[in-house]
């Protein structure tokens, strides 16, 4: 096991320090345990309280490794894969809906940040999907095409257009309107405030070791607090889930995997383009910060098992050297870059491609996890969904795709 919770190298976003919780024990014998306070946590035990749970407790351990805290911020439209892929996965009426269902989330992130008044760094500027050869760029041509067909906004960008934005060796672009970026500490502070004001028992430093169903609760044992018992709990542990729960392990619902950023120090060169962006079928994603930095993450597909099945967040030389050599070679930039952080962070690959929302074979165990890269937006759109699951209102028929009981 590489999971070394002490060893980890700070964020860009980590210079707004993660609000933590108590280091007590957390109030147990009933109501709901939310395990995790990233998006995915912080997000569930906010849905839980708007739809009405009153006990809701949420814990975590080694907050810091969180992938949270080691995104990009992009909040996209759509999934992992490009809308030709996703309907030679799945067929096109079910692309379609996923489709629509992850524009609803994306603009629930975006009401959220309104209902609740977060200064999180919002904006919704649009996204570009970048081709740097020609089986990109006709891929690209394809999912336009598809796109439109299903009366969804989606507009071809000329690569002498990118040349003026400030890229180089690129072939054409998607771009898409409705996408945003966000701070993700921000964000996630912001709303994990608002729970604790409004009665979320929030405790950090607490290791669950593994949850089960018994009778009618669920017993949870921690490493420090030995064994709680709740009415029911969710995972929102995403990478993390199977190392605490063996109906994960046991199904392998996700995998872990290693992603890498590498930020710069502030450029005194105004970028052009300011829309997050993506290239090489979102092996490489980038977005220049509010000062003027240039975050880009990436390059795994270039290492050999591409940094799946690894729990140690050690930045990788080779993918921050690749990630350095990848700007050199399709970014414009007239001063020489300094480049002040570079980290990592494990987010999950999911069995099925779509995430795990709902009850587990137990009534009482639920989920909200694996979003394959993609999980600001799904994260809290996820979790809206859990806590309707759990409530017993009606939901979306897309649901049906994010059954965890597989
Ligand atoms: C390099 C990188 C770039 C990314 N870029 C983007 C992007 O631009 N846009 C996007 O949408 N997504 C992106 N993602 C993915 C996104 O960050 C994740 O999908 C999302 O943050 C998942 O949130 P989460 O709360 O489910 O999981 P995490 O943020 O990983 O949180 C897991 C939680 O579980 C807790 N936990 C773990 N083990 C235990 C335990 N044993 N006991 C108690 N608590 C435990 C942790 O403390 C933590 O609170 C990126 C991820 C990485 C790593």
């Amino acid at each position: 096991m590489d999971f070394r919770p002490e060893v980890f190298t700070p964020s860009y976003w980590m210079d707004v320090p993660a609000i933590e919780g108590q280091m007590t024990r957390p109030r147990d014998g009933g109501g709901i345990l939310v395990i995790g306070s990233g998006l995915s946590g912080v997000s569930s035990a906010y849905w839980l309280k708007e739809v009405g749970f009153e006990d809701v407790t949420m814990v975590d351990f080694a907050l810091p490794h969180a992938a949270t805290f080691r995104n990009c911020g992009h909040i996209l439209y759509g999934t992992v894969e490009s809308m030709q892929a996703l309907v030679a996965l799945h067929g096109r009426e079910t692309a379609r809906e996923i489709w629509e269902f992850s524009i609803g989330i994306c603009h629930e992130v975006r009401e959220t940040v309104r209902r609740l008044r977060l200064d999180a760094d919002y904006e919704q500027s649009g996204y570009l999907v970048i081709a740097i050869d020609e089986t990109e760029d006709k891929e690209i041509h394809e999912s336009i095409e598809l796109l439109r067909g299903m009366g969804f906004q989606s507009d071809y960008v000329e690569p002498g257009k990118l040349r003026q934005l400030g890229f180089k060796n690129v072939r054409g672009a998607r771009y898409e309107a409705g996408s945003a970026q966000a701070h993700p500490m921000k964000f996630r502070n912001g709303v994990l405030k608002h729970c604790v004001d409004h009665g979320v028992d929030y405790h950090s430093g607490v290791r669950v070791t593994s949850v089960e169903e018994e009778g009618d609760h669920v017993l949870v044992n921690t490493e420090q607090w030995g064994q709680l018992r709740y009415d029911a709990v969710v995972i929102a542990a995403n990478a993390y889930s199977p190392l605490l729960s063996r109906y994960f392990e046991e199904r392998r619902l996700v995998e872990p995997f290693r992603g890498q950023i590498i930020t710069s120090k502030p450029l005194k060169h105004e970028f052009k383009v300011k829309h997050p962006h993506s290239f090489d079928h979102g092996y490489e994603y980038a977005l220049v910060t509010t000062d003027n930095r240039l975050m880009i993450g990436g390059w795994r597909n270039n290492t050999p098992g591409g940094e799946v099945g690894t729990y140690d967040i050690d930045p990788n030389k080779f993918v921050e050297q690749g990630l350095k050599d990848f700007v050199e070679e399709h970014y414009e930039i007239k001063e020489k870059i300094e480049w002040e952080y570079s980290w990592a962070g494990i987010m999950a690959t999911s069995k099925t491609g779509f995430p795990f929302i709902g009850p587990t074979t137990s009534p009482r165990i639920f989920t909200c996890s694996g979003y394959t890269g993609h999980g600001f937006s799904w994260a809290h759109g996820s979790a809206k969904l859990l806590a309707d699951v759990m409530a017993g209102n009606q939901v979306p028929a897309v649901a049906k795709y994010f059954n965890p009981k597989l």
